[in-house]
């Protein structure tokens, strides 16, 4: 029984009974998803949903075509930095995120600018040999970049490159504060502008976002929201820090609910303002990926959800059973 991580040596027939029940029940859930595929993510009463993929390596991409997905709403550019012996130079990083949108084709790619530090080290990145006791909280992700511009740049430069002739996504992830957003995208303006000025071909357009995960961004919303093109719901890291529970604690994970009033709250009013300010909102945090939660999402307005390729299928029946007009 895999669930429960338990090994039945002679289970009796009552037991092998209720296994041959469960994992046939499964493979007839697991073909039921698989003939949703070409299906669109359309609710009852015909409100059309973007359903995306997370993703982070190469091979990743070909979860687009098996799920029948929308785009890659999450691209995680770090992991390339997490797998490399050293530090991945640009023109690596260039043909990786190349390759991705090829794969892609005419459906989006959000890439998010790389998230390294903190419990995500590097060991040919060392953060000044400080250890850090909270490294969740710590010298990680746009802290980290925007103090590393050298790095920042050289991805700036390769998303830019990589993108020529189509239209580049790109989000920053752990924004606290509107600065920080507007200096990670001035690094890229900066950018596009000196390669505009030796006549490379560039991206025909360029849509910039920031995360939503650390609960404090919340309370700038009207300062940061005149400057996105999108805003993008980390629910992993937002609800960690919100409840000031670490996300990888096992004694924690199943203690705090999704479902919470302080989710449900919080997420009500980030969206009705951000919706208001006429700027597009996702989730693309773990949360979306489960049909439940995925539900009350939905049920507050959000439209956009990038999730585990595994959740396509469960999430996409649930929205295909769904009145939401009702809900
Ligand atoms: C999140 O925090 O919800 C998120 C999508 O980013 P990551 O899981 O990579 O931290
Ligand atoms: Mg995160």
């Amino acid at each position: 029984l895999r669930a429960q991580g338990a090994v039945f040596v002679r289970p009796n027939t009552t037991m092998d009974e209720a296994f041959e029940a469960k994992l046939s029940l499964s493979q007839r859930r697991r073909a039921a998803f698989a003939a949703l595929r070409p299906l669109p993510p359309v609710t009852r009463d015909g409100r059309r949903i973007t359903l995306m993929v997370n993703a982070g390596l190469r091979d990743d991409a070909a979860a687009l075509d098996v799920t029948g997905a929308d785009g890659i709403g999450l691209f995680r550019t770090e992991f390339q930095f997490l797998v490399s012996a050293t530090l991945p130079q640009r023109e690596r990083q260039q043909r990786l995120y190349r390759d991705i949108l090829e794969a892609a084709g005419d459906r989006p790619v959000v890439f998010r600018t790389v998230d390294i530090g903190g419990d995500k080290a590097l060991p040919y990145m060392r953060a000044d040999d400080l250890a850090e006791e909270n490294p969740a909280m710590g010298w990680r992700a746009l802290r980290l970049a925007l103090e590393r511009e050298g790095l920042m740049k050289a991805q700036a430069r390769a998303l830019l490159e990589a993108a020529a002739g189509r239209t580049l996504n790109v989000m920053f992830p752990m924004v606290a504060e509107p600065w920080e957003y507007d200096a990670a995208r001035q690094i890229f303006i900066d950018q596009r502008a000196w390669l505009a000025s030796r006549s490379k071909k560039l991206p025909i357009a360029i849509r910039y976002g920031a995360m939503l995960e650390v609960p404090g961004l919340a309370e700038t919303l009207d300062l940061i929201l005149p400057h996105l093109d999108f805003l993008s719901i980390g629910t992993n890291d937002l609800t960690q820090f919100l409840f000031a529970a670490d996300r990888a604690h096992p004694r924690l994970a199943e203690r705090y609910d999704w479902l919470s009033p302080t989710v449900m709250r919080f997420l009500d009013r980030v969206t009705r303002q951000t919706q208001a300010a006429g700027v597009t909102i996702g989730v693309c945090g773990e949360m979306g990926g489960r049909p439940l939660e995925a539900m009350a999402l939905l049920g507050l307005g959000i439209g956009r959800l990038s999730i585990t390729p595994a959740g396509i299928g469960p999430v996409k029946a649930m929205i295909r059973s769904l009145d939401l007009g009702a809900l």
